[in-house]
């Protein structure tokens, strides 16, 4: 995908926050510093647009990127940041569930999780409720660079087992520091944003 045009547009606390030109969006989820901010960054290539290493705290957003004027990137806070509070958790919980059961233009959730390790029971619990709503996920093994290729095939089954994968979600290996992965990426992304 060629990026000609890649901007923040906001950071909603609520729907009527929430952009009304009915692009099509891209939720992204993971537990925080697992690399999404990095992995946004790649995909449009920017080396900033989407702040690394954001303020762990700040659950109560939802980040939108506009690219090229049709498709959103939606940026869901992280989670799993042990000193977020019990209510800010809840907070956290409520608004994305309103997002996913509310927000028709939503095409495809990215679940952005560490290569490397098996996923955490936030990671589990964030994909069995995507599949509550019956939402279509893919799965973003990123962090590749970081294990040997010759493991990659045993912890990509080690996911796809802990998560329980559904037939029909995807799961794609990346790498933000290589730019692996990002083309297959954008070719899934486009099968469900225009199809
Ligand atoms: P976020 O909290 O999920 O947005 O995570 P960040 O994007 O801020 O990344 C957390 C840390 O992991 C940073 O130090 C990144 O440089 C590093 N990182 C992210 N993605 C990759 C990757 O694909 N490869 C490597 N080697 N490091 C990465």
């Amino acid at each position: 995908m060629k990026i000609t045009n890649a901007e923040f547009v906001i950071s909603a606390v609520g729907p009527d926050q929430y952009p009304e030109d009915a692009l099509p969006e891209i939720a992204l989820a993971g537990r925080s510093n697992v690399g999404k901010s990095s992995m946004i960054n790649r995909m449009i290539n920017r080396k900033n647009l989407a702040r690394t290493s954001s303020t762990p705290g700040k659950t109560q957003h939802l980040n939108y990127y506009r690219i090229n004027d049709e498709v959103y990137f939606v940026d869901f806070p992280g989670y799993g940041y042990a000193k977020v509070s019990k209510s800010q958790r809840e907070v956290w919980g409520k608004m994305i569930e309103k997002y996913l059961l509310e927000r028709e233009t939503l095409q495809l959730v990215l679940l952005v999780i560490d290569l490397r390790h098996p996923p955490s029971k936030d990671d589990e619990l964030m994909y069995d409720w995507l599949k509550h709503y019956d939402l279509p996920v893919c799965v973003v093994a990123t962090k590749a660079d970081k294990i040997p290729k010759s493991r990659w095939q045993k912890h990509l089954k080690i996911i796809k087992e802990a998560l329980v994968m559904r037939a029909g979600d995807q799961i794609i290996m990346f790498s933000s520091e290589e730019g692996m992965g990002r083309d297959e990426l954008w070719a899934h992304i486009s099968r469900f944003a225009f199809p």
